[in-house]
């Protein structure tokens, strides 16, 4: 049985219940963990709050130091999280070893900034006296976290907090905790000190790890009304947030695109994980010079779509996660029919043995889409692409820009105007042109609009971990 890591002791719950974590593909039983509560929460933010008494005092190179090692050491265990990440969520073992090589290089990211992030020096009117701006970490972090990229999603939030000399209390999803548990034993047998990485499980640890009074700044990536939910709890203690929330992006192809690659971007962005990403191609406008030839090709990637149980490696797309998740892309999916979409690839469950007890679907396109449908208003998060024909740039763009969302974009056109346009116009977080939907560790990531706000990823994500304090020093 699996157990939580709090203040590096393997912690059951104190309530003493558990339950279980089920493969996606098959249904069966993956492992036993604890359910965890609001004392389980208490118990790891007292950890936390702990370690942070000598974590946040070591000089910023020690720290980068010891994260580069414990990383470092992470990244050798590659070969064994993977196929966990895969069991739980459901996703191919590609995709999994991508996911937890990325968790180990985000640390490493974030050590190489812990002793190069400065503070300035401020000249005052008073010459026998000058300021400072120094950054300061603030204290125990919660960071709460989705089953879609479960490694990717926590490393975003426990990498730049640990950095700037926070401590955590991180809660995966209830359903995929345990590769979470693996990277952070990793972590700490390659040296990470006790307690600066606290683990709760279960389902109720967010509400707790939002309201305990020692946890200072609220980490989510979740849906838009968990967003919501933890946005209004959290104002109750008065804490920093960062929501990264659901998207529906549009994806732009122009008459003058080069549509191999874009077929290639739209394909990978919207059928990687199986649809369920934040950043995916969620709405497809192709102008109507191009649109048959780029449908023609898209189909082709499609078909090769071979839904499969992860860990088989003839599998290009493993299950969705629940049954919950396919009923609701199934529902959008109907919808859309149900108002006189056509299924051009798709639109059902894959049929055959293999695929009786777990939760696949089958990569699915849309077409004729009419505008009142779920698919175009909704965030669909699962792998099925409504797609429809534009006549220009303004009817794309005012369309793209019609959702309550704004995470991110992407326009494929070889005219730079019209991408310089696409850039300015889209409201996104993130807008790419002419390559694929992939979002770097350079460039702060986040959304607008109903999305969320604050940044992961770059020197923004570093300092939304930091509080900055002005200090005077006088008779000099
Ligand atoms: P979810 O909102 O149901 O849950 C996310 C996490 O929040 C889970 O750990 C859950 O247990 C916890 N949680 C739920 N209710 C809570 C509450 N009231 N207080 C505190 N914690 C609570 O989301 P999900 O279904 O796990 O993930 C899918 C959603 O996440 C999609 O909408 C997707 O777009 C979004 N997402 C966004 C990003 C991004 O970076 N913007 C990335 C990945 C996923």
């Amino acid at each position: 049985m699996a157990t939580m890591i709090i203040e590096g002791e393997r912690a059951k719950a104190v309530s003493g219940k558990t339950y279980e974590v089920r493969n996606p593909a098959t249904g069966e039983v993956v492992d036993v963990v604890p359910a965890g509560g609001a004392a389980d929460v208490d118990k790891a933010a007292q950890a936390a709050a702990k370690a942070f008494a000598t974590w946040s005092k070591l000089a910023p190179a020690k720290r980068a130091e010891i994260l580069h090692k414990a990383a470092h050491h992470m990244l050798s265990k590659v070969e064994e999280i993977a196929p966990i990440l895969t069991k739980e969520q459901g996703k191919t073992l590609l995709e999994s070893r991508l996911e937890a090589q990325r968790f180990g290089e985000n640390i490493a990211w974030f050590a190489d900034l812990a002793d190069k992030v400065h503070g300035q020096h401020v000249s005052l009117p008073d010459t026998t006296t000058y300021g400072l701006v120094i950054r300061m970490p603030i204290g125990v972090c919660g960071a709460i976290v989705p089953w879609n990229f479960p490694l990717t999603l926590a490393a975003n939030k426990v990498a730049p907090a640990i950095a700037a000399g926070n401590t955590v209390v991180l809660k995966p999803a209830s359903t995929t905790p345990l590769s979470t548990l693996a990277c952070i034993e990793a972590l700490i047998e390659g040296g990470l000190p006790e307690g600066v990485v606290n683990v709760v499980l279960g389902t109720a640890t967010g509400e707790a790890i939002v309201d305990h009074p020692l946890i200072r700044k609220i980490a989510l990536t979740g849906s838009t009304p968990t967003g919501k939910k933890v946005m209004a709890r959290a104002a109750e203690g008065l804490k920093k947030i960062t929501l990264e929330l659901g998207g529906s992006d549009p994806c732009i192809v122009l008459d003058d695109a080069d549509l191999e690659a874009a077929a290639k971007g739209i394909s990978i962005g919207r059928y990687f994980n199986c649809g369920q990403a934040c950043l995916a191609v969620k709405r497809l406008y192709v102008q109507d010079g191009v649109y048959d030839a780029l449908l023609e090709k898209l189909l082709a990637r499609v078909a090769k779509l071979k839904p499969g149980n992860g860990l088989d490696k003839a599998s290009r797309m493993g299950p969705m996660h629940s049954e919950t998740q396919r009923a609701e892309v199934e529902a959008q999916i109907k919808d859309a029919v149900g108002r006189g979409a056509k299924v051009l690839f798709g639109g059902g469950r894959p049929t055959g043995e293999e695929y009786d007890n777990g939760w696949f679907i089958e990569p699915t396109i849309l077409v004729d889409v009419p505008d009142d449908a779920r698919v175009w208003k909704e965030e669909v998060f699962g792998p099925a692409l409504p797609v429809r024909r534009i006549k220009d740039l303004d009817e794309a763009l005012r369309l793209a820009n019609d959702s309550p969302f704004g995470l991110g974009s992407s326009i494929w056109t070889a005219n730079m105007a019209h991408a310089r346009r696409a850039v300015q116009e889209l409201e996104a977080g993130y807008t790419w042109v002419n390559a694929l939907q992939i979002a770097h560790d350079e460039l702060p990531f986040g959304g607008v609009k109903q999305s969320g706000f604050g940044k992961e990823h770059g020197l923004e994500a570093y300092n939304s971990y930091t509080e900055q304090k002005s200090v005077v020093y006088g008779g000099v």
